[in-house]
């Protein structure tokens, strides 16, 4: 199959491309490397089937395709507010020229859309059918706001259109090719106990997460994108193990073994203070479940950024 990957530099759509690819499909990633990376994709440069394209998905795209992954969008608290209105028009136009791209040529069609929509929630574990709870002024509403239009955009193409398309609400997805700059938990913590850093949690450390590793994440993607019949469809996608930032921050001076201390600062605006998804329709319609214990994943990670620090010039990260 030939299969556009929209954000295919940045951190989720790079490994997406790597495992198509490596499953015989043609791939096209399309990239304004505005929070991604060539870097990303160098190693799959020279590969017959894999083809990079430099364009900003805000403008028209005339390509035949059989599926479209629209995974474009900055995705750290950090890249939307240091982007906002970059943010907000990816999600809007850039959907909708995808969009058209797909009915163009008959395509199915895969949105990524957030667990961001939620907004603070009043609901948990968080299920599909929750409205959320989201500040559409705040400093974080280009994001989840930009990501509830795309939704609405890509529901008006099923309904107008008989358009295949789904809707996937990704939860806090971690892994190597993160960025160590974009300011995310992981990232951050990672990088700080390395370097015998503060780790500094915003807040009491009370709030919760819950981190799905990166393949997982993936696997659940295409099991969206290629099951029949779920044209419509809106699937949370992440692990329901659930923890908090204060137990994360311990669990990444644990598997690093540093001795960096503990800090507390203000936190962040509207900043969510729980979240956990509900993957009961993720099991029940795609069979999917995450395997990869944060554990595990996490000591990936920490290989990926030691890796990532020794390379990096002396003025660090
Ligand atoms: P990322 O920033 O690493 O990747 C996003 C990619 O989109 C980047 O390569 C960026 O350059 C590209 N991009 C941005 N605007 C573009 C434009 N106008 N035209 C073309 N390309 C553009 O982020 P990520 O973590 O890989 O996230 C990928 C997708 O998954 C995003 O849509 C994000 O909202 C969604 N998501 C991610 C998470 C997570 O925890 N990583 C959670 C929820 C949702
Ligand atoms: N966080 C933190 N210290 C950091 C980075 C993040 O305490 O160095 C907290 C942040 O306030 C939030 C959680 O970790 O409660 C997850 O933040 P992240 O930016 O990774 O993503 P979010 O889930 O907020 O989009």
């Amino acid at each position: 199959m030939r299969i556009v990957v929209a954000g295919g530099a940045g951190f989720i759509g790079s490994h997406l491309c790597e495992a198509l690819l490596a499953d015989g499909h043609e791939v096209i990633a399309v990239d304004n490397l505005l929070t991604g990376q060539r870097a990303h994709v160098q190693a799959f440069l020279d590969h017959p089937r894999f083809t990079f394209l430099e364009h900003d998905v805000t403008q028209p795209l005339d390509l035949a395709v059989d599926q479209i992954y629209h995974l474009a969008s900055p995705a750290s608290p950090e890249g939307y507010r240091r982007y906002p209105i970059p943010t907000l028009l990816v999600n809007a136009l850039g959907t909708y020229h995808l969009l058209e791209l797909a009915r163009r040529y008959g395509a199915r069609f895969l949105f990524a859309s957030t667990s961001e929509v939620y907004g603070d929630p009043l609901v948990h574990p968080q299920v599909e059918s929750y409205f959320g709870n989201v500040n559409p002024i705040g400093p974080r509403s280009c994001y989840d706001e930009g990501k509830r239009y795309g939704e609405a955009m890509t529901m008006e193409f099923v309904r107008s259109y008989n358009l295949d398309a789904r809707i996937v609400r990704i939860f806090n997805t971690y892994g190597p090719r993160m960025d160590p700059h974009d300011g995310r938990v992981v990232p951050n913590f990672i990088t700080r106990a390395l370097r015998g850093e503060p780790l500094v949690i915003y807040g009491d450390g009370t709030q919760t997460r819950s981190l799905c590793y990166v393949s997982d994440l993936v696997r659940g993607l295409r099991l969206a994108m290629d099951r029949d019949g779920l044209a419509g469809a809106v699937i949370n996608l992440g692990n329901p193990h659930e923890q908090t930032i204060r137990e994360l921050a311990e669990l990444v001076l644990e598997l690093t073994g540093s001795m960096s201390p503990i800090l507390f600062a203000e936190p962040r605006p509207d900043d969510p203070s729980r979240r956990c998804p509900d993957i009961t329709r993720a099991r029940t319609l795609l069979g999917w479940e995450p395997q990869v214990p944060v554990r595990e994943g996490l000591q990936a990670t920490i290989a990926y950024f030691a890796q990532v620090l020794n390379h990096a010039p002396s003025a660090g990260l």
